[in-house]
């Protein structure tokens, strides 16, 4: 079992079932989750939108292989609506990023691991210190914790209560 760190993220239609709905699909097509982040209110990084985004962060134990779970997690975007924009940054439903897969560094056509942009954004930094402070990213040999105190990142992230 490998322990890996992934990153829900989305500002279009009924969050609160969406989300649900992919932490319902990832236990049962990747493997369970062992811990999660609360849920942010974020603003969207990259482009403009007056639709704030939810993001949160997930630990999950997992048998299956990077490459095996990037297939499930795009599968599961694609299921819950996800329709991909020529654009890059854009708003949509569902977007589940692999943020870290165990202390491994992988780098093909199709998988970064870890995600090459987690330093820069307060909104996957934030909820993965919730569940992971003291975890140590394996290319800069850096807590999460540092990684924050040293994030430029100005956007707006905070914790909602949804219950
Ligand atoms: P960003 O990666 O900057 O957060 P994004 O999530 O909007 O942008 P997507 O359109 O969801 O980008 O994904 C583009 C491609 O990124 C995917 O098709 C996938 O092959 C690739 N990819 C590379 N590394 C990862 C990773 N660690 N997690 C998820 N997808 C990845
Ligand atoms: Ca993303
Ligand atoms: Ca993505």
């Amino acid at each position: 079992m490998i322990k890996l760190y992934l990153l829900l993220g989305g500002n279009l239609g009924n969050k609160q079932q969406v989300f649900a709905e992919a932490r319902t699909r990832l236990e049962e097509q990747v493997g369970i989750i062992s811990a999660q982040s609360a849920i942010y209110e974020t603003e969207p990084w990259g482009f403009e939108s007056e639709d704030l985004f939810w993001n949160q962060a997930l630990e999950l134990k997992t048998t299956l292989s990077p490459e095996g779970v990037l297939k499930q997690t795009q599968l599961i975007e694609l299921e819950l609506g996800r329709i991909r924009k020529e654009k890059q940054y854009d708003s949509r439903i569902i977007d589940i990023d692999i943020l870290f897969f165990g202390d491994q560094i992988i780098k093909t056509a199709n998988l970064t691991v870890p995600h090459p942009r987690i330093q820069e954004r307060k909104f996957a930094l934030v909820p993965l210190y919730e569940i992971a402070a003291d975890f140590i990213h394996p290319i800069f040999r850096k807590s999460l914790r540092e990684l924050l105190d040293e994030c430029p990142d100005q956007l707006k992230v905070r914790p909602i209560d949804i219950s």
